[in-house]
């Protein structure tokens, strides 16, 4: 790249609010007043959707922030910078009045340095506290602009530009419609089961054949039409093209994302796994599951290393998932890997809300009984320590029988249980996903990717 261009990292985040907007129709609108007010900046990326964690209470939907990563002229960067800050402003303030105070914006000039690689990793896995947020900023100081000062959405930009990493990624075309106020979608569902047949092969999450539900709309009231994700960037306006919406669509976009990739699930040890961390943890089951009121299902796990009882954790299987069946079935002894979020329940301290449980180890379920009569076949009775056995139905008596040792067949099988399609968070890799995981770097868009 010739020396005057300099690369610029935009990242936004909490551009949405309760009664309405999403931080992605900010950035869809911003990159098309980028490319319509400077004529030869280039994005060096799709633009980023990018999913941080899920277990933070403060998120409106689905912790979602946005990076932008452009490469333009040298002495545009000031404008650049001007024409971000005021296109997020009036972005907001289209949806309702707010005193800046949440939403963040973070430029960055050049290079991502590691720092901000490992507080993406940071926000994406646990909490991010302010001191942290002020740790990473006192070194990018001259290469970071802040225009709109630090506020909680900042840590949502600076994560997102951190994710510029080679990792498992998708894309997602998101459309936008005119109307965004009203939860229900206008969308032909028999036209996304076709496109779902279709390009299944390129696509995930379109159409839940089991409930016969469309998986691309969301429900709430904000902007967001439709949302198809797949493996690559090409095909997803085709499919687009082939689905039928009968409201107004204002345009679409393509992001590359973490969506559909367990990102978040990072290994941990259960003794040091704290509250709104999210990962996998190796575990034996401690208590067997108890059924909650509704069929909800909690069950207690231990470190297998470690059997102080100080470190077990509940673990929560919620019935929307398709898990609790699985669950259900689980006994004392039993090892797994339980991945999720960690969360604090009133009563009972942290508890893991489970959403993705890999069975290792299933324990032999060993049931002993007194021996049979070999006379009438009633079960004998003990007639006393070293005495023998007596049967009570005939009378007969002996020294010889041994204890009835029967091992019950288990119904459960090791392996990867994983929350069914209805239920998947943007995180969770779906089933599908499995065996398409890949190392993604950024790449410039090409054909069409936004409308
Ligand atoms: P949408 O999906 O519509 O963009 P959202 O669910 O992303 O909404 P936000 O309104 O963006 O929710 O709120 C999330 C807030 O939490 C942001 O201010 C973001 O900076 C902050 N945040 C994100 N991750 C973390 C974290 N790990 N620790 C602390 N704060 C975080």
């Amino acid at each position: 790249m010739s020396s005057v261009f300099e690369v610029l990292h935009i990242g936004i985040d909490d551009v949405d609010s309760p009664s309405g907007g999403c931080t992605t129709h900010a950035a869809y609108r911003l990159v098309k007043e980028l490319l319509r007010n400077f004529r030869d900046l280039r994005l060096i990326d799709y633009p980023n959707l990018v999913r941080l964690n899920p277990a933070i209470p403060f998120k409106t939907r689905g912790n979602g922030a946005v990076s932008i990563r452009v490469a333009v002229r040298r002495e545009l960067i000031d404008e650049v910078v001007e024409l971000v800050v005021k296109s997020i402003r009036d972005y907001v303030r289209s949806y309702e009045y707010r005193p800046d105070e949440d939403y963040g914006v973070a430029v960055l000039i050049g290079d991502v340095p590691d720092i901000l690689r490992s507080f993406y990793r940071k926000a994406l896995t646990d909490f991010i506290h302010r001191d942290y947020l002020m740790r990473v900023l006192r070194p990018l100081k001259g290469r970071l602009a802040t225009p709109l000062g630090i506020r909680r959405g900042l840590i949502g930009a600076l994560a997102a530009i951190g994710w510029f990493l080679k990792c498992d990624c998708t894309y997602e075309l998101i459309s936008y419609r005119t109307d965004g106020l009203t939860p229900d979608r206008c969308i032909d569902a028999e036209s996304v089961k076709q496109a779902d047949m279709r390009f299944r092969n390129k696509t995930f999450l379109n159409f839940d054949y089991i409930e016969g539900r469309v998986l691309i709309a969301p429900h709430g009231p904000d902007p967001v039409l439709a949302g198809i994700r797949g493996e690559e960037p090409h095909v997803l306006a085709e499919v687009f093209n082939t689905i039928r919406f009968c409201e107004g669509v204002e345009g679409w976009m393509i992001f590359r994302t973490n969506q559909g990739t367990d990102a978040h699930l990072i290994c941990r040890d259960l003794s040091s796994f704290r509250y709104l961390q999210t990962g996998c943890t190796k575990a034996v089951v401690d208590l067997k599951p108890r059924i909650l009121p509704g069929g909800d299902v909690i069950f207690r796990v231990r470190d297998p290393l470690n059997h102080d009882q100080r470190n077990s954790v509940w673990v929560a299987v919620f019935k929307e998932t398709g898990l609790t069946g699985v669950a259900r079935e689980l006994v004392k002894g039993d090892e797994a890997y339980v991945c999720g979020s960690m969360k604090y329940w009133n009563g009972l301290g942290p508890v893991l809300h489970l959403e993705k449980l890999i069975l290792t180890k299933l324990t032999q379920i060993k049931v002993v009984r007194n021996p049979r009569c070999p006379r009438c076949g009633a079960r004998m009775k003990s007639s006393g320590r070293n005495k023998g056995w007596k049967c009570v139905k005939c009378g007969f008596r002996t020294r010889e029988a041994e204890k009835d040792i029967q091992y019950i067949k288990r119904e459960l099988r090791r392996g990867t249980y994983i929350p069914k399609d209805s239920a998947v968070k943007h995180l969770t890799k779906p089933a599908v996903r499995y065996g398409r995981e890949r190392d993604c770097i950024p790449i410039e868009p090409r054909g069409k990717w936004i409308s």
